[in-house]
């Protein structure tokens, strides 16, 4: 027999949760949340290891910058329950470590190479005015500077985003990226400090005895019998919204990679094709007990050789807790390697073509009363404030109309 409900919402991560609970808070209850996996949280889960919790999606701080969703999450794990820290985090290549953001610290450098630097930014393309290149690796040179682009991010995206080469990427993603003003650099060299902006996260929230994934947990415990778990989604009916032939509903939100629901006979042939085109990248988090010898809240390892392009240190952020956890793209993981946990979706990839196929994907999924949210649903780079924010002003939106 098949169930029949309002709303039948796909996927109980960040974005999920944040729907359902808000809908619950708005006193609607026709709907269903479903996951494959058996807790809630998505790539915000945590799992204990070696005596305190690990986050198994790689390493998770809650961004202290959009008021809105720390009222939100506090509801579910109290404010005094969390540290508040001023970010340490670090660059390390070529036998240096530099705090971050790479541009406010070159001060931290030899006095020759801080020369050099300052040569190479003034030379940037957007510091000369030169017309803004097209292909991503000329384009983060033309923004930064050689040198920070051939030191950091080129070989760090290389390593992340190892899937693909880095000029499949487009550029209309990198707004995000600060200029970096000649000025600031030259007076932080002769200060020897900081000047100029702050980066994302540079004070964040850890939970004092869990880890983030208890935020997740305590949601979808919120939502009693409405989440139902262990619960994959092997098939979705388009014509009827049909979810396994089993539920059926009036509007379908997704959080899911379209991947998940494409296989089904009901999706045009167009936009499986447009979903074959969306591209991702997988991370392998892998746990070592050892003590690292750092103050370091996490450190970008842009160096080839090493196969693992960050690493988290578990012993700064919880108190009792032991050793580190180093994020890999699965491509890179040396052969015979076994990973703590294994991210098959990681980072929805900014190719040159997504947001023509994405927006195909969405334009045709909202005709069929299915909206695609987060990370997934909207093949975003987005972190889980911003995926919680989306999930609760959907809420509002549905039941407003
Ligand atoms: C390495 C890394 C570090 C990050 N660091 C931070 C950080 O420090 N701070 C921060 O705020 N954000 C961070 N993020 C981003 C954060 O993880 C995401 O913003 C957030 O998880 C997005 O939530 P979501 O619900 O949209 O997607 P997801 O969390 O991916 O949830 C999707 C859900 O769909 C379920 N699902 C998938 N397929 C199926 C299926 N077939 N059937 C049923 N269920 C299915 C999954 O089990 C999952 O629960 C990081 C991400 C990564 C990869």
């Amino acid at each position: 027999m098949t169930t029949k409900i309002k709303y039948l919402i796909l996927g109980a991560g960040p974005s999920g949760l944040a729907l359902a609970t808000q809908l619950l808070r708005m006193k609607e209850t026709s709907f269903i949340i479903v996951d494959k996996d058996a807790e809630a949280g998505g790539l915000c889960k945590s799992r204990q290891m070696d005596g305190s919790p690990l986050d198994i999606g790689g390493g998770h701080l809650l961004d202290v910058r959009r008021k809105n969703i720390l009222d939100f999450v506090f509801h579910f794990l109290p404010a005094n329950e969390w540290n508040r820290f001023d970010r340490i985090s670090k660059i390390q290549f070529d036998g240096v470590e530099l705090d971050y953001p790479y541009e406010a610290h070159i001060w931290q450098l030899p006095m020759d190479d801080q020369v050099a630097h300052l040569l190479s930014i003034m030379n940037a393309g957007s510091n000369r005015g030169t017309p803004m290149p097209k292909s991503f690796s000329k384009w983060i040179s033309w923004k930064l500077g050689d040198l920070i682009a051939n030191h950091y991010l080129l070989p760090y995206n290389a390593k992340i985003f190892a899937d693909i080469s880095l000029d499949e990427l487009g550029t209309y993603w990198l707004y995000k990226l600060p200029n970096v003003s000649m000025e600031d650099t030259l007076r932080s060299c002769l200060s020897k400090k900081i000047h100029g902006h702050l980066p994302a996260h540079a004070q964040f929230y850890y939970p004092k005895q869990h880890g983030y994934g208890e935020v997740f947990k305590r949601m979808g415990a919120a939502l009693g019998k409405n989440l139902l778990l262990n619960y994959p989604v092997k098939s979705l009916d388009v014509e009827t919204l049909t979810v396994n032939n089993e539920i059926q509903a009036e509007m379908v939100i997704s959080t899911l990679p379209w991947q998940e629901l494409a296989a089904d006979k009901s999706f045009p042939k167009q936009i499986k094709t447009a979903i074959s085109r969306l591209k991702y990248s997988s991370i392998d988090v892998t746990y070592r007990p050892e003590k690292a010898a750092t103050d370091s809240h996490w450190t970008y390892f842009p160096s080839p050789e090493l196969s693992y392009h960050r690493v988290l240190y578990r012993q700064n952020l919880l108190a009792g807790a032991k050793g580190y956890v180093e994020e890999t793209n699965t491509l890179r993981l040396p052969p015979g390697e076994i990973s703590t946990h294994h991210n098959q979706y990681a980072y929805p990839l900014n190719t040159i073509h997504k947001p023509e196929q994405i927006q195909k994907v969405l334009a045709w999924a909202t005709s069929r009363s299915i909206i695609g949210l987060g990370r997934w649903g909207e093949w975003e780079h987005m972190n889980s404030d911003v995926a919680l924010e989306k999930g609760i002003n959907l809420a509002v939106d549905l039941l407003q109309k």
